[in-house]
């Protein structure tokens, strides 16, 4: 059984992000004054919190301690932990002692990527990519005013469930009625809602599931109600997550084109056609080209694509073919996301790439991607690591030119409101903390994750989110 005992500090969410970092995903337990994993490796450590703010971890008579400046103590503790199970397992992670979701808040914080190498351990091209990339995002986020809100929109309908999903997402193939009442609700959320939201809009996202599941009418109405009811003016981003090629019609795209969508996703995750319907997707490579090509040359000149690393049935040559088929259609941002194994995903751990050794299996998959869009002139312009993803890599957006997402680097940074509608959404408002430039402190609001329980509760749900703005 593995045991850390803490004495010092009660941060067991700290020690257990570390645990589950170096163990996979363990089943492990917060004990008075300990953290223990029951199927974890015979281990037993004590990892102390001093008054003078250092800590130590303290395995068969070793102290691992780092020397050198002194981190705030929850990034301490995780830091000698990572020392002792680095040393003790033999194994380095990508990203160091960094557990959090958002390494390019801590790279605000550093003059340099090496600084991130020394502090955090964090392997040197994951330094380059959080730092340069931390950059990034500080240009895009002057674009947002700090008034200004994010709004979100989320339709959690899909044509078909993929075998690696973990969102809360309904197959409408089960649920077709359900869709119709929901775009129904979803509209008189909006409308309640915003006349008491009376600040200037930077971006809004239209995502899911799969918006475009919506029938054309459907669809057309919920932007007509977009478009009237929030204040979009000139310059404001807004995105529609087409996702699924299989739900794209030349009549859902003229409706986007007529109200100004300036911003569009089509996500083919991977353009090998007996993966996509391996893994449950009801669309081939061949679709999303067509469909690709129809949007370009419908005027779409924003459009993200995204990729997925480490697929199963997909090996390292095989994602890089895609990726480099997806620089051939040349859209202005690609989304490179890595695969990970959650709770509600239907696959199974032993059918997902295995990061292996550092520069093998997924590890390598990402970085050869990474290359090749580089190589291409893209640049990274967000990124975000998902919790508990036992790999412990990252999803990284990449854009050509000055075409990064607003809403995306707004969102992710935490310190920009978004009002989000729909079934699951999270509304936030950030406060900047005094004397303080990239923290800030987050009030959430969230939304009910049922579609069917928000459709009988819009009413409460909106008298909530204006009483949150207020
Ligand atoms: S399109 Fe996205 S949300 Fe829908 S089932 Fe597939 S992974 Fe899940």
């Amino acid at each position: 059984m593995f045991e850390v005992i803490l004495k010092g500090h009660d941060k067991y969410y700290g020690i257990s992000d570390v645990v589950r970092m170096f163990f996979g995903v363990p089943e492990e337990l917060k004990e008075e004054g300990k953290v223990i994993a029951p199927d974890g490796p015979d281990i037993r450590l004590v990892n102390e919190l001093l008054p003078d703010g250092r800590s130590v971890t303290f395995f068969e008579g070793k102290a691992y301690e780092y020397e050198g400046g002194l981190l705030e103590p929850g990034r301490e503790i995780k830091r000698s932990l990572y020392m002792a199970l680095s040393d003790i397992t033999s194994k380095r992670m990508p990203w160091g002692c960094l557990t959090g979701i958002r390494p390019t808040l801590v790279a605000c914080e550093e003059e340099s990527a090496k600084d991130l190498e020394e502090k955090y351990f964090v392997r040197s091209d994951k330094a380059q990519l959080a730092f340069e990339t931390s950059r990034e995002e500080q240009r895009i986020l002057t674009k947002v005013p700090e008034n200004s809100l994010c709004i979100y929109v989320g339709i959690p309908f899909c044509p078909s469930r993929c075998e690696y999903c973990s969102f809360v997402s309904s197959d409408i193939s089960c649920h077709m009625d359900r869709l119709v009442n929901y775009e129904a609700a979803l509209e008189r959320e909006i409308r309640m809602v915003s006349p008491s939201v009376r600040r200037p809009i930077s971006a809004v996202y239209v995502g899911g599931g799969t918006p475009t599941v919506l029938e054309e009418k459907e669809f057309g109405s919920l932007l007509d109600c977009i478009y009237t009811n929030l204040n979009i003016t000139p310059g404001c981003e807004v995105t529609v997550e087409a996702g699924r090629p299989d739900t794209i019609t030349d009549g859902k795209l003229a409706a986007m084109r007529e109200h100004g969508i300036t911003r569009i996703c089509i996500n083919p995750q991977t353009m090998r056609s007996d993966t996509l319907l391996r893994l449950g997707r009801k669309h081939t490579a061949e679709d999303t080209v067509r469909v690709y090509k129809k949007a370009v040359d419908m005027g779409f000149d924003l459009i993200n694509m995204d990729l997925i690393a480490g697929l199963p049935y997909e090996d390292t040559d095989e994602h890089v073919d895609s990726t480099k088929k997806l620089i051939e259609l040349a859209p202005a941002n690609i989304t490179v996301h890595t695969l990970y194994k959650k709770r509600r995903a239907r696959i199974t751990r032993e059918q997902v790439m295995d990061t292996g050794r550092p520069g093998t299996g997924l590890d390598e998959c990402v970085a050869k991607s990474y290359d090749l869009l580089r190589e291409a002139g893209y640049h990274p312009y967000y990124m975000y690591r998902q919790k508990d993803t036992g790999h412990g890599l990252e999803n990284t957006g990449f854009a050509r030119g000055d075409t990064g997402s607003l809403y995306n680097v707004a969102m992710m940074s935490d310190c920009r409101d978004v009002l989000s509608f729909g079934a699951g959404g999270m509304s936030k408002r950030c406060f900047r903390q005094e004397g303080e430039l990239f923290k800030h402190r987050v009030e959430r609001c969230p939304t009910i994750k049922d579609a069917l329980t928000y459709i009988e509760r819009t009413e409460e749900m909106a008298a909530k989110k204006i009483d949150f703005f207020a």
